[in-house]
């Protein structure tokens, strides 16, 4: 092991040594700490301070979402670039104005349109997802692509030579307008485009009749054509044709990623490939898996301003009185030797929430705690104010999206809980391990890749593992893995502070992934497009 880790680091010191620095533009809805919902902010916030540190020229393009809530604050130090374009789509001139702030080595560049000064978040509001989306996010990617032009970043454009890291659908037209219509102009020759594909399930699909409104040759339609499987059709006159952007994108961007391994896997098969598994298979050759870091200083327990008591390795014990001042937070009885199980995530289909919806009657027979934090369908928020009720000593449904608690709840719990039906990479078991919180996930995509299971049968000094992995997707699997994670935490307790201390030891520094991003960059230049 010694050796192949010397040649591991040896590999990585020579990578360093020879790198080749980009001109690095990310297209995203999302970019934390200006924006975020989920793990694409956390990765557009992130990824791209590493990239810089590593040394290239590094700039994020983003919506400037400003919905009169204390959310605004995070703007406060975006600047008007004074810079005001006109982009051709939607049947005539949209004026976007840029605006800017340079901060932790990297150009954060917001566009500016009425459209995105709304309530909600940057996808919907409580009555559901904005019926004008196609037109937010396809103002977002043509100003993205004109932003290296245009933009005198400290003095200098970007110019034609970048790479663009384009994020989910919301930044699908990027590639296709590279394609259709800067490089028949001699534009953007030697420019390169990466898809990131953090979630599958979404692909802006839309009627065909809007293809017109995207600002794209005509010609270009079958790029984005696209036909829904048979079983999604409304009706028995339905052609089930329609624009898919994300489609667009997989088509023609340079190289196809994903945030794990696992979900690079998953997504060409027709199981998890919600259509596209076709298409993303016949792209097998440029398409890898890269699984996320994290903001390790943003996600420190030995220094988190959120929590209330601080820790690492060398000392366990303010975790034991964060857990204490959680369960006094949330009104629950004190008890140290109590398991805290927490959930935090998406109230969604895909975060497995039925799961724990149907569980919970069960597991509230044994004797733990249960804290979940989630805001999404009103039907399990619902059903989370009235289990508080029902189980009073027991449990706690914190309904919202409410950074400060999510870290309260990851440094104070013993277990975390994420059932995923499906899971592009998961961030928030990757936070738990940090904070010593075992998780108990479903065996899926990004979760399997990284929650290892443990072995407690293993020969004394070899038990390996840092959590539970389930499987298959059922109710009682997942009772099994919590009831054994229980019993672990109150019968082994050695058992279980080895578990947390390997846990808490895990390398899932942007480091390590941001390497191998530079190496499918480097593919992405040697391939002609
Ligand atoms: P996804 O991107 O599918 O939502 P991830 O696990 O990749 O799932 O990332 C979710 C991110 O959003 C994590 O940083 C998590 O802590 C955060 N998050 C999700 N729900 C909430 C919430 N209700 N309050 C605070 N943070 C949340």
């Amino acid at each position: 092991a010694t050796v192949t880790k010397d040649k591991d680091d040896e590999i990585k010191k020579e990578k360093v040594e020879t790198r080749v620095t980009y001109n690095i533009v990310f297209v995203t809805a999302e970019a934390a700490p200006y924006s975020k919902t989920g793990g694409l902010g956390d990765v557009c916030g992130s990824l791209p301070i590493q990239l810089a540190n590593h040394g290239h020229r590094v700039m994020v393009v983003s919506p400037r979402y400003l919905n009169g809530s204390s959310a605004d604050e995070n703007f406060a130090h975006v600047l008007d670039a004074n810079k005001r374009i006109k982009l051709q789509c939607f049947g005539g001139e949209q004026e976007i104005a840029f605006f800017h702030e340079y901060r932790e080595g990297v150009d954060w560049v917001f566009v500016d349109h009425p459209s995105y000064h709304r309530h909600g978040n940057p996808y919907g509001d409580s009555h559901g997802s904005f019926g004008d989306n196609q037109f937010r996010f396809t103002l977002l990617c043509h100003a993205a692509c004109e932003a290296p032009l245009v933009l005198l970043l400290g003095g200098y454009t970007y110019g034609e030579k970048c790479l663009f890291l384009v994020n989910d659908w919301h930044a699908g037209l990027v590639p296709v307008l590279l394609a259709s219509k800067y490089r028949p102009h001699g534009v953007y020759k030697d420019a390169r485009s990466i898809l990131v594909i953090h979630n599958l399930a979404h692909q802006g699909v839309e009627p065909v009749a809007s293809f017109k409104n995207l600002g794209l040759p005509s010609n270009w339609y079958g790029a984005l054509e696209w036909v829904f499987p048979t079983w999604a059709r409304t009706h028995a006159l339905d052609t089930g044709e329609a624009v898919n952007i994300l489609k667009g994108a997989i088509v023609t961007a340079d190289r196809i990623l994903t945030v794990s391994k696992g979900y690079a896997w998953e997504i060409t098969t027709v199981e998890g490939g919600y259509g596209l598994h076709e298409i993303l298979s016949s792209r097998r050759a440029v398409l890898n898996g890269i699984t996320n870091g994290i903001h390790v200083s943003e996600w420190d327990p030995s220094s988190d301003k959120h929590i209330p008591f601080c820790y690492s390795t060398s000392s366990l014990s303010g975790k034991v009185q964060c857990k204490t001042a959680l369960q006094q937070e949330l009104g629950l009885p004190i008890k140290p030797d109590c398991p805290l199980i927490g959930f935090i995530g998406r109230l969604d289909y895909q975060k497995g929430i039925d799961l724990i919806h149907w569980a919970i009657p069960e597991l509230m027979e044994a004797d733990v705690q249960f804290v979940m934090l989630g805001s999404g369908d009103p039907l399990y928020e619902n059903w989370m104010r009235s289990a508080e009720n029902t189980y009073r000593d027991k449990f706690r449904g914190w309904v919202g999206f409410n950074v400060p608690i999510s870290h309260r709840i990851t440094a104070g719990c013993d277990i975390l809980l994420m059932p995923s039906r499906f899971e592009p990479c998961g961030l928030n078991q990757l936070y738990a391990m940090r904070y010593g919180t075992i998780p108990v996930v479903h065996a899926t995509g990004g979760l399997r890749d990284t929650v290892e299971n443990f072995n407690p049968y293993a020969e004394e000094g070899s038990s390996e593992g840092i959590g539970w992995a389930f499987s298959p997707f059922t109710k009682d699997s997942m009772l099994n893995a919590l009831r054994t994670a229980i019993r672990t935490y109150k019968d082994h307790k050695s058992t279980w502070e080895g578990l947390m201390r390997r846990c808490m030891q895990k390398d899932f520094t942007w480091e390590n992934a941001a390497l191998q991003y530079e190496q499918v960059f480097e593919w992405a230049f040697i391939d002609p497009p």
